[in-house]
């Protein structure tokens, strides 16, 4: 099995312990599922090996455009996680849900005046600042405000993780940060020392998304220690705060590499000590981002089928109730899933078809070559696992599709967490 809240019983797939097939029947498909206790242990993992390893006060906060919903934010509020937010959306959403604001962090590349009143007022207590603009905008408006701003600046130490070039974002010319390698972040820094209203805590990286590689947090550590020791050269100023980014990888299909994520925060919290040392200077406190290692084995998506089309000669599909409504990730990045077919989950005569969605679009896919049972066919239950990351966070109403519903499964019961929109939240805001 890809994780153990997944199990076959009677041939019938199990998800965090409830068996899939009936709660299809009672919450109807398309159908997110979550895994409580699973958010609460990779929560945990984080938690644990940062409190054992690295310097007091480090913590992990959640990137919460991963999955976000109210609920998602108590469940990480509770597990002492902080959490990334990337719109007034996202801000308002954890506010509403009771989340300790000053565990936010506003990150993005283009915060509006507007997003910036607003945030401030939300009492977010971190603004993680990308570019001039923003330390500009950002203290003229915490100064009107009355208010000095705790923030990290967000630099590109120049690494690639060896990653798709979509989920890239550390090298020197990423859309996000300011360049440790041209000079241009220390003109960031020279910048923020000018401002009145500004408080500057630490610096902030993401090198990327689905990283495998030891090594890569490794190198970003090295590259952002030896910018903190310049601005403590060049300013006479010791930053507190290490932000080192998300993006640790998880397992989608069966033969996909691991990477061992307490063992390798571990091994970056005792580098990022020892470095420090080196350097002659205090380590400073860790921050992680992890979004997808966070909820993506946490979830699964259940869906009917409606059809199945054998073109002879040429290839198969099965059509489900979602799609890329639902699940945008194969049409946008080409990613891999495992899928089961609920209902009927082993078999030995199968067929290899593409699972489609019901949208207008022949990108429409949700994954190609899947092997189904010979026998599937209108009615039977089909399962998408690992769909617990960027997948309602991406859903969106094309074709006026209305978004699916997410159940949370925790200890044997269950609580619908976000009920499903209906036709008239469709034409809600239509005059
Ligand atoms: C997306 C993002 C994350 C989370 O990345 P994952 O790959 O989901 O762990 C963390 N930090 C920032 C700034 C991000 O943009």
């Amino acid at each position: 099995m890809l994780y153990d809240n997944i199990a076959v019983k009677d041939g019938r797939l199990f998800f965090a312990g409830s068996d899939t097939v009936k709660l299809a029947e009672k919450y109807g498909t398309p159908l997110y599922l979550m895994d409580e206790q699973k958010i609460r242990q990779n929560c945990r993992a984080y938690r644990t090996a940062l409190e054992s390893c690295a310097c007091p006060g480090s913590y992990a906060v959640y990137a919460s455009k991963a999955c976000s919903f109210a609920g998602i934010y108590k469940i990480i509020a509770e597990e002492g996680l902080g959490a990334d937010v990337v719109s007034p959306g996202e801000i308002f959403t954890a506010k509403k849900a009771g989340f300790p604001m000053e565990r936010a962090y506003f990150q993005g590349n283009n915060k509006t005046d507007g997003d910036i009143a607003f945030a401030i007022d939300c009492g977010v207590g971190y603004f993680v600042c990308d570019n001039f603009e923003e330390i500009d905008a950002l203290d003229r408006i915490a100064g009107e405000k009355g208010v000095k701003q705790k923030i990290l600046l967000r630099v590109t130490p120049g690494i690639d993780p060896h990653t798709y070039d979509e989920v890239s974002t550390g090298k020197v010319d990423s859309k996000f940060g300011i360049a440790i390698e041209t000079g241009q972040a220390l003109e960031a820094v020279r910048l923020i020392m000018q401002k009145n209203n500004l408080v500057f805590e630490g610096i902030h990286c993401h090198v990327g998304s689905m990283v495998f590689d030891s090594d890569v947090f490794l190198r970003a550590a090295d590259v952002m220690l030896g910018f903190v020791a310049e601005v403590k050269k060049v300013f006479d100023y010791q930053l507190k705060t290490l932000d080192l980014g998300g993006g640790y990888g998880v397992k989608y299909y069966q033969d996909q590499g691991e990477i061992d994520i307490p063992a390798n925060i571990r091994q970056v919290a005792a580098h990022v000590a020892a470095r420090s040392e080196d350097l002659g200077m205090p380590a400073p406190s860790l921050r992680l981002e992890p979004g997808r290692s966070i909820v993506a084995d946490a979830g699964i998506t259940l869906y009917t089928v409606g059809s199945v089309k054998k073109i002879t000669g040429y290839k198969n599909y099965v059509s489900v109730d979602g799609g890329m409504t639902d699940n945008p990730r194969y049409a946008l990045y080409g990613s891999r899933y495992t899928v089961y077919t609920a209902n009927k989950a082993v078999f030995s005569d199968g067929i290899t078809a593409d699972l489609v969605g019901r949208c207008c679009e022949s990108g429409d896919i949700i994954q190609p070559g899947v092997k189904f049972p010979a026998d599937i066919g209108r009615g039977d239950t089909v399962a998408v696992l690992t769909t617990g990351a960027y997948n309602y966070s991406m859903a969106s109403n094309y074709n006026r599709i209305p978004r699916p519903p997410i159940v949370i499964l925790n200890r044997g019961g269950e609580r619908i967490a976000v009920k499903r929109e209906t036709l008239e939240d469709l034409v809600m805001n239509d005059l």
